[in-house]
């Protein structure tokens, strides 16, 4: 676990984990040119989305929302 300012959460200290499988697969197409996805980390706080890299908490986006039709 990391501790990083999560920008979702209103830009408070939050802890974060390593992305799994899929989360992985969702940010190589945000990030087609990054080959560096170990270094994005995701917020583990409930219901937030938020991932980003290590270093640059500028440098991500959200997951999208939970498709709950499925
Ligand atoms: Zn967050």
């Amino acid at each position: 676990m990391v501790f990083k300012v999560c920008l979702n959460c209103g830009g408070t200290l939050q802890e974060f984990r390593e992305l799994t499988a899929g989360e992985r697969e969702h940010v190589r197409r945000y990030k087609p040119k990054h080959t560096r996805l170990a270094a994005y980390y995701r917020c583990a706080r409930a219901g937030c989305l938020r991932f980003q890299r290590l270093g640059d908490m500028r440098d991500g986006d959200s997951f999208p929302e939970p498709d709950e039709s499925s």
